[in-house]
């Protein structure tokens, strides 16, 4: 059992930006912060009718307004009372960065860390309106007390799927997920995307699932041994990653990466429904996925595997289908698209896999590899590229 949970699925994630401890630069305030301390200190200094002049001249609610406007801005704003503040109002009226903000503020503080768990959760409700799970799996779109929390993050995974816990709830997929605080990022649309990778796992663990119980054999295994001898079956060994540590976008992947026709699946699938849709430096880093998760071996291998739904040639041909014809409603961003899944996916392959894998791989994505790019194109490309609305 104890090898098992090595068969969780997890989605990495990206690495998180450091929380901005902002110090407060002494003496930069007078020591009144409130309102009312600061009226009081006017009537101290100037007399009460020139206070009351100057409150009804509006001077003092612009000048506290302006001192409201300016801690916003610096961050000086205690977090109790930002909290508070932000308590009153719904964190559902928010937008998407304001929202993901306010639960990292307060994740920042032990006292409010409850406060920020179910602030998280809110946006990954949110996040969730916006994916339908995939077949088998019956979309069901989670509330709140539908999604299960940790606050243990690794800089690597996101989210994990747990098919351990598929035949203890086998029609509530929402139980086998586990989100943490990587999964929520200022970057709406990768957040989604990240739902829907997990999604994907979930889908195939119910169809693996499916699968077993239509099994009949008379020493039919444990559904977890099941599991893992399909999981072990389409992992293949570590690969040791080029200059590993040496870019910064790498610091949001795991260091030992096994390519996996599972994973490889699962990126194939958010690639393809998010690539234009996210930011550039999130496009780097979904290519890479997709590169560094690309399983070799498993193409040679005549495996009879009862599992319809793990397919790596269809997976491929999602991600050559989208360079052919990216998805996009704005047809302007065709070509810049096309450029930047080239220049992503080549830059990934070469920097990063190992060069005893870059034949197979050069053949298998052809059409995307050898498109031409130069870097004038490549420059203005990414200069000219817009990501769609989630
Ligand atoms: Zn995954």
């Amino acid at each position: 059992m104890g090898q098992q949970a090595k068969a969780i699925i997890r989605s990495p994630a990206t690495k998180q930006a450091e929380p901005s401890t902002r110090t407060r630069k002494s003496g930069s305030y007078p020591s009144v912060h409130s309102p009312v301390e600061q009226i009081l200190y006017l009537q101290r200094t100037l007399g009460n009718q020139a206070t009351q002049r100057l409150f009804e001249s509006g001077m003092i609610q612009a000048m506290i307004q302006r001192k409201e406007v300016s801690e916003k801005i610096s961050g000086t704003i205690p977090l109790k009372q930002l909290v508070q503040r932000k308590n009153g109002t719904d964190i559902k009226t928010l937008d998407w960065k304001a929202g993901v903000e306010l639960a990292e503020n307060a994740a920042k503080n032990p006292k409010t860390k409850d406060i920020a768990k179910g602030y998280y959760i809110e946006m990954v409700v949110r996040a969730a309106q916006k994916v339908s799970a995939p077949a088998p799996l019956v979309d069901k779109k989670p509330e709140a007390g539908d999604i299960l929390w940790s606050w243990t993050t690794t800089s690597e995974y996101a989210a994990t799927t747990d098919p351990k816990k598929v035949d203890k709830a086998p029609d509530d997929y929402w139980k086998w997920l586990q989100f943490n605080p990587g999964a929520v990022q200022k970057d709406e649309a990768f957040t989604v995307s990240t739902i829907l990778h997990e999604l994907d796992h979930a889908a195939h663990a119910k169809a693996l699932y499916n699968e077993w119980k239509k099994a009949t054999t008379k020493k039919k295994e444990t559904w977890a041994d099941f599991y893992l001898a399909h999981y072990t079956k389409w992992t293949e060994k570590e690969i040791k990653i080029e200059k590993a540590g040496a870019v910064g976008v790498l610091a949001g992947l795991p260091e030992k990466i096994r390519p996996s026709a599972i994973e490889f699946r699962a990126y194939a699938n958010q690639f393809v429904n998010y690539f234009h849709k996210l930011s550039a430096d999130k496009q780097q880093y979904m290519a890479l996925a997709v590169i560094l998760f690309y399983p070799l071996r498993i193409q040679k291998v005549e495996a009879k595997i009862s599992d319809p739904t793990l397919d790596v040639s269809a997976a491929r041909q999602q991600i050559l289908d989208y360079f052919n014809s990216p998805p996009v409603k704005d047809k302007t961003q065709q070509d810049i698209i096309k450029i930047r899944v080239a220049t992503e996916l080549k830059s990934a392959l070469f920097l990063f896999r190992p060069a005893e894998d870059h034949a197979q791989i050069k053949m298998d994505f052809r059409d995307i590899l050898d498109y031409p790019v130069d870097s004038e194109e490549r420059k203005k490309a990414r200069k000219n590229y817009r990501p769609e609305a989630p």
